[in-house]
């Protein structure tokens, strides 16, 4: 089932009639998540991510726009109508229910052709029970469960309807490291079984990059790109995107270009062909730095870092944006450890430059 955003938008009242100003949780949203895929819905706290599924899910009203699933307008439709499966952070089950009875529990309220006999109950709980790994746990209650089984139950919960579509709200944020990691591929392997078309929402970039077919990121209820997490990743439409995805994060200096070359401090870095005079950010991947004795970067080096396979020089430079800047070179490169000062030359793909009002990306010539 393909989901159309079509200039959807949410505002919130301000809460205080007097001073505060009304919120656009939304702004103008258009996106297209493809019939049977995973999007990752992605942006720091408060960007509007939840308020984007809710509308989806019917729970928020939208205040313009439209939505389709497929070719249906759902825009006024009820929740019940709408055919989706919801999964929150806080897995909201219903403590003196059973996990069987907590997955059956959407099933009985089916009215009129939706109506289904006991027997057909049982069977699609014990089916989706299964698909998410739970069988075997079907009489506990949900206090005798793991935060992860727990979240299982909401999923199987979510599904055993067989939504149109699904949406995910933070749904590993409650679990331990270990088995975020855990539950996240189990998500995804639900999600290729089921073909269910899904939506699935986080603040942390890792995470919906290792899980989606595409990410959808967003700043302040606007959408800023969306694409493969690698396209994304490798070709960031301007600084936010740029500095939202990666770990350690990409390194930013003040630079300019002058002459169709691009500077740190008086360092030229590269060439930028076609683009006029001016003030840019200059971002930097950490892996986008080679040790290079006669590179044109030049940087004090306060320490570094040994991590294997990898280390990570620490550095700094008076142009960074940040005290220190990261880079992420392999631990055979030859690196001196007691050196003061470090050289590098820059991968041009690695290598990004930004309008230093607008910080919109500024494409150069290959
Ligand atoms: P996210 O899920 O990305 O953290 P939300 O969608 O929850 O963000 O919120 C987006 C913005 O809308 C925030 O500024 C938030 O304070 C505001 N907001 C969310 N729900 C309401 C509400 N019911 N009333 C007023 N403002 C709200
Ligand atoms: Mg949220």
């Amino acid at each position: 089932m393909e989901v159309l955003l079509k200039n959807l938008t949410k505002v919130f009242p301000s809460r205080n009639k007097k001073s505060g100003e009304e919120v656009v949780a939304v702004n103008d949203m258009t996106i297209t998540i493809p019939d049977g895929k995973l999007v990752g819905l992605l942006g720091p706290s408060g960007c509007g991510k939840s308020t984007t599924l809710y509308m989806i899910c019917g729970l928020q009203k939208a205040t313009g726009g439209q939505i389709f699933f497929g070719k249906d307008d759902v825009t006024n439709l009820t929740p019940e109508n709408r055919g989706v499966g919801l999964v929150f952070q806080n897995y909201a089950l219903y403590p003196h229910l059973t996990v069987k009875q907590n997955i059956l529990f959407p099933l009985q309220n089916l009215k009129g052709e939706d109506k289904l006999s006991k027997d057909e109950m049982l069977k699609r709980a014990i089916d989706v029970a299964r698909l998410v790994q739970i069988d075997n746990l079907l009489d506990r209650k949900p206090s005798e469960l793991s935060g992860g089984q727990q979240q299982r139950v909401a999923i199987a919960r979510a599904l055993v309807k067989m939504p149109r579509v699904l949406l995910l709200d933070e749904p590993l944020s409650n679990l331990d490291a270990r088995l975020r990691l855990q539950t996240r591929e189990e998500i995804r392997r639900i999600q290729r079984e089921t073909k269910i078309t899904t939506v699935f929402v986080t603040h942390d970039q890792e995470e919906a990059m290792s899980i989606s077919d595409e990410i959808v990121i967003m700043k302040l209820g606007v959408v800023q790109q969306i694409g493969k997490p690698q396209d994304v990743y490798d070709s960031p439409a301007n600084l936010f995107v740029a500095k939202f995805l990666g770990t350690p994060p990409i390194n930013v200096f003040s630079g300019c270009v002058k002459n169709e070359k691009v500077y740190i401090g008086r360092d030229m870095i590269m060439d930028a062909k076609g683009v006029e005079d001016q003030e840019v950010w200059v971002g930097i991947r950490p892996e986008g730095f080679v040790l290079d004795e006669k590179g044109p970067l030049h940087c004090e080096m306060n320490a570094v870092e040994v991590m294997g396979r990898d280390v990570s020089i620490v550095a700094s430079n008076s142009s960074a944006a940040t005290p220190t800047i990261r880079a992420i070179i392999p631990s055979d490169s030859g690196v001196d450890h007691s050196g003061k000062s470090v050289t590098f030359s820059l991968k041009p793909y690695k290598t990004f430059i930004f309008n230093k009002e607008t910080e919109e990306r500024i494409y150069l010539e290959k």
